[in-house]
């Protein structure tokens, strides 16, 4: 208990350390500003209270005290306080602030360093902060300042002292830094760069010389945040630009979600440089079943299970009515896909029958033909399921049960099309949520990967341009994502 100091790093998840990951799954509360990615935000627990203290432009941040006092409340609750900063916390964070309250009242406190976005983002860029042949020193300078704009930084010493120079909080300010460098002698040619949402695949490195940088930046509109970078270190930027030479760093893909819980294609496209968009927040709900579907479990022979949520929550309502897997030893199991299927295996369940192809239809014909004469089924499964399951069961005249075992409730969601050209859908419902969000906009540009033909047929009646995945499967999804992308390079 008490208050941890968490260092977010700089964007990219991989980069939390697991301190730092550990002490944000056990958190009762969490308090973050606007440095720390989604990414990482994605990690704090859905019980946690999440409190955004550092609104981003526009809407004003909470005031430096608020936050402190704001940290002594919960932890005087006896709460598990986490108060997670970009990058490190005694880097220019003001974590040396946010501590002195809690000592001064005797709550317990931990730090956990983060990697500072000052060698990271130098680092993506292909830029070694020292090196033998170039820097023996770093600076790590900022260029906010506290009065009249105008940073007091002592240049003289910083061009005697030589090595390589980071600038954080700079862009607003880059002409005056650069000129200042200039000014106290350093050579117009000196190489620099500007790093802006740097380890994030939104990331644009921008190489020039501490002579060409501000036109460079503002040509190209950099936005805060970035880093800047001078010395000599720079010229191996090119070289070692390890990951801004990803292929796909930078495209803007969307992923409609239909489904809770981490999109496995989302995480997939992010990895290899996609910027990924997902929407709209989906939760279940559990409902309530009738108290007979469980009376009745030993009149019925089959039971069908069209989704991982409804196996879940399925088993949880066997176990609740004290149930248990063995009052299901009589029944056969059918499930729409492997994914399903894999949720029943966790059980220690096999299934008897799973289509070739993973959708209602296909799983209703399955049945037809499986069903035998006087057998009942149980579909255990979402309200407001595709119909074609239950139309095709009972034109085959299959005695079946539909209990909506769930509910999924989409939140609301806004999608700003602009340039976007490729959206990526792995069920029609999700081609639905994306046309909504996106209201008004001509969808006729819009590339549209699809899973399956029945995803495709949905996508189409929006006026999309359709692509089908070889396969119903997330890595032929990606595949084809690239092929799209690559396609349109030519
Ligand atoms: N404690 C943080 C710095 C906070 S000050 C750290 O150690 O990184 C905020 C400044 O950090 C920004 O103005 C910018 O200069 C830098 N910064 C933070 N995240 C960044 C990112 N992803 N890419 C580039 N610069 C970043």
């Amino acid at each position: 208990m008490g208050v941890v100091l968490v260092g977010a790093g700089p964007g990219d998840k991989g980069l939390l350390t697991i301190r730092g990951a550990e002490c944000i799954q056990k958190a009762d509360v969490v308090l973050f500003d606007r440095f720390v990615s989604d990414e990482v935000l994605a990690l704090i627990p859905d019980s946690a209270e999440r409190i955004d203290v550092g609104k981003s432009a526009g809407t004003h941040p909470v005031p430096q005290e608020e936050i402190n006092s704001i940290l002594l409340e919960k932890a005087k609750e006896g709460l598990n306080v986490v108060r997670l900063k970009g990058g490190d916390p005694f880097v220019f964070g003001r974590g040396g602030e946010e501590l002195e309250l809690l000592a001064e009242n005797g709550i317990p406190f931990e730090v956990v360093p983060g990697v500072t976005s000052a060698i990271a983002g130098a680092a993506y860029a292909g830029i070694p902060v020292t090196h033998r042949d170039y820097a023996s020193l770093m600076h790590i300078v900022t260029g906010h300042a506290r009065e009249n704009n105008v940073p007091d930084i002592d240049y003289e010493a910083l061009v005697r002292a030589g090595g390589t120079i980071v600038f954080m909080m700079s862009v607003s300010v880059i002409g005056g830094i650069c000129k200042g460098c200039l000014g106290a002698g350093m050579d117009r040619d000196v190489p620099a760069a500007i790093v802006e949402s740097a380890t994030t695949n939104a990331q644009r490195k921008f190489l020039g010389t501490v002579g060409t940088l501000p036109e460079l930046a503002s040509e190209n509109s950099v936005k805060s945040p970035a880093v800047i970078i001078i010395g000599e270190v720079c010229r191996l930027s090119d070289r070692y630009d390890w990951f801004g030479e990803r292929p796909y760093l930078g495209k803007r893909v969307v992923v409609a979600r239909a489904k809770p819980g981490v999109s496995k294609l989302s995480e997939k496209l992010r990895e290899i440089g996609f910027i990924v968009e997902t929407g709209p927040d989906v939760r279940i709900e559990p409902l309530e079943p009738p108290g007979s579907m469980l009376d009745e479990i030993s009149d019925y022979s089959w039971l069908v299970f069209t989704s991982g949520v409804g196996v879940s929550v399925f088993f949880e309502y066997l176990k609740e009515a004290g149930f248990d897997i063995r009052d299901l030893r009589h029944l056969k199991i059918a499930c729409v896909g492997s994914e399903t299927e894999k949720e029943v295996a966790k059980r220690g369940i096999n299934t008897s029958y799973c289509p070739s192809e993973y959708n209602g239809a296909a799983l209703a014909r399955g049945l037809a033909e499986r069903v035998e004469s006087g057998e009942r089924s149980l579909l255990a499964r979402a309200k407001d399921g595709a119909e074609d399951l239950t139309r095709i069961l009972t034109e085959a005249g299959l005695d079946f049960d539909d209990v909506s075992v769930y509910e999924t409730i989409r939140e609301p969601w806004k999608i700003d099309i602009g340039d976007l050209d490729c959206a990526a859908f792995t069920s029609s419902r999700s081609v639905e949520s994306f046309a909504e969000a996106a209201g008004d906009s001509d969808l006729s540009k819009i590339k549209a990967v699809c899973i399956g033909e029945r995803t495709a047929a949905t996508a189409r009646s929006y006026g999309m341009e359709v692509f089908v995945s070889a396969e119903a499967a997330i890595e032929s999804m990606v595949d084809k994502v690239k092929e799209v992308f690559d396609d349109s390079q030519d």
